[in-house]
C-alpha cells in the first residue's frame, strides 16, 4: 500500500505509535519528543513506564480490535519496542497504517528456526542447529550436533528463559521437560571468546549505518554490562558489519536492530569466527550507551528511520561502560550519580522485582582509539 508517508518523511507534530510500554518505549518516546513528534503508546494494562512520558496512551490487550482501530486512526506510523506482539495485531494494523519495521520481520525473528534459516540463506554463519519437537528428535539431532549443546524454545524466549544446556550424561527427557516440552531448537554450544552485538539502522532508502560494537557481559542470563569499544579484532568487526548488512537488506528492514554475535578470534593465523546468535528487531539494551557516548542515540536513530528522516552519523565521541540496574540495584542510583562521568537513566518503574530492569548507568571516559 502506497501511503503519503512512503513518499515524504513525517513532519514535526506527526504521531508515532509504539506497541509496548516498557523502558524501550519510554526512551523512544523521549527521543521522538526531541524531534518534535508526539507518541501514542499502546500496551496492555500494567506497569508501563512509557505511558509517563508520551503524549497519549492506550491500555488495552493486543487482541482488542476496537482499541487497535482507534490507535491506527490516531497515528501516522507504527513501530514496536517488544517483539512478542501477536501476529494478528500487526496484521490488523498494517492494513490501516504503515508498520516499521515490517510485519515479515517480526514473523521471522519470533521463531528461532525461521530466523536462523533466513540467516543461513543469506550467507550468515550460525551455530549448527536443528528443529526438535520430541525427545526422539533431540536424540537424533545430538548425533550430528554433539554435546554440549543448547536446547531453546523456538518462540518467546528472552533473557535465558526457556533454554537449557545439555551436557554429557544429562537426561534428555528431563531437559525437554525443563523447557516446557515445546517446539524447540537444538544448537551446538559455541565456545566463543566474547559476546558482542552490532546495533545498526536501515532507512527507508536502504542506507545502513552501525554504531561501534559493544562487548556484552551477562549475569544469570541477563545483560549486566556493555562496554565499547569491544575487545575484538578489526577483522571480526568488519565481519559483524557484513552480517548486519546482509540481514537488514534481506529483511528490507526499516529502523534500528541489534544482532547478538559470538566472536572467536582465530588462533595460529586462522581468521576470526563470528556467528549470529539472534536478531532483536528493535532498539536493544546493549545499545543504551549510545545515549551518552554518541552524537545520536539508538532511540533517535530509530525514530528517524521510521519517520522517513535521514539517519544521523552514529559517531562515538567517548568510550563507555553501561551498567544495567537490576531489581534493588535501582535504589543505588544516588551513589552512582556522584561518580565522575556517570550518566543515570531511571525508568520510573513502581516495583523493583528481582532481575527487573529498573534503569541503567553509563560511565564515559576519554576515547582511546
Ligand atoms: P539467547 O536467549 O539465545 O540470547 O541466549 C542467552 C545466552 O545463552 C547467550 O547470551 C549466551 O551467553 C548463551 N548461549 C546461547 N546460545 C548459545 C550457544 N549456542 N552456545 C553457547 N552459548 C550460548
Amino acid at each position: 500500500m502506497m501511503t503519503k508517508m512512503d513518499e515524504t518523511s513525517l513532519q514535526p507534530g506527526a504521531v508515532i505509535g509504539i506497541l509496548g510500554g516498557g523502558q524501550l518505549g519510554r526512551m523512544l518516546a523521549l527521543a521522538a519528543a526531541e524531534l518534535g513528534f508526539a507518541c501514542h503508546i499502546y500496551a496492555p494494562e500494567g506497569d508501563n513506564p512509557a505511558f509517563d512520558v508520551a503524549a497519549r496512551h492506550t491500555a488495552a490487550p493486543y487482541e482488542d480490535e476496537a482499541a487497535l482501530s482507534a490507535f491506527a486512526k490516531d497515528v501516522d506510523v507504527v513501530t514496536y519496542e517488544f517483539e512478542n506482539i501477536p501476529d494478528a495485531c500487526l496484521e490488523f494494523l498494517v492494513d490501516r497504517v504503515p508498520v516499521r519495521p515490517g510485519v515479515n520481520v517480526l514473523a521471522i525473528t519470533q521463531d528461532r528456526i525461521s530466523e536462523k534459516t533466513m540467516a543461513v540463506e543469506n550467507g550468515v554463519g550460525v551455530p549448527a542447529f536443528a528443529a526438535v519437537n520430541s525427545v526422539a528428535d533431540i536424540e537424533n539431532a545430538i548425533e550430528n550436533i554433539g554435546r554440549p549443546c543448547v536446547l531453546k524454545t523456538r518462540r518467546f524466549g528472552y533473557d535465558g528463559k526457556g533454554q537449557t544446556i545439555i551436557r554429557d550424561g544429562d537426561d534428555l527427557a528431563k531437559c525437554f521437560a525443563d523447557i516446557g516440552s515445546q517446539p524447540a531448537i537444538l544448537e551446538s554450544f559455541v565456545p566463543f571468546d566474547l559476546e558482542v552485538s552490532i546495533v545498526a539502522a536501515r532507512d527507508v532508502n536502504g542506507k545502513i549505518v552501525a554504531f561501534d560494537i559493544p562487548e556484552n557481559h551477562h549475569e544469570n542470563h541477563i545483560l549486566a554490562t556493555s562496554r565499547v569499544p569491544a575487545n575484538i579484532s578489526a577483522q571480526a568487526g568488519e565481519m559483524a558489519m557484513d552480517i548486519a548488512v546482509k540481514l537488514a537488506t534481506a529483511l528490507e528492514y526499516v529502523g534500528v536492530f541489534a544482532v547478538e554475535l559470538f566472536v572467536s578470534e582465530g588462533k595460529d593465523g586462522a581468521g576470526p569466527l563470528v556467528l549470529m546468535n539472534e536478531i532483536a528487531p528493535r532498539v536493544h539494551n546493549s545499545g543504551h550507551w549510545t545515549q551518552d557516548a554518541c552524537h545520536v542515540s539508538q532511540f533517535e536513530q530509530h525514530i528517524r528511520a521510521v519517520a522517513g528522516l535521514p539517519l544521523a552519523d552514529p559517531f562515538r565521541h567517548s568510550d563507555a561502560v553501561m551498567y544495567n540496574l537490576l531489581g534493588q540495584e535501582g535504589a543505588e542510583w544516588g551513589a552512582l550519580a556522584t561518580k565522575e562521568n556517570m550518566c543515570i537513566h531511571l525508568y520510573g518503574k513502581a516495583e523493583a522485582r528481582e532481575g527487573r530492569k529498573m534503569g541503567h548507568a553509563t560511565q564515559l571516559s576519554k576515547r582511546k582509539d
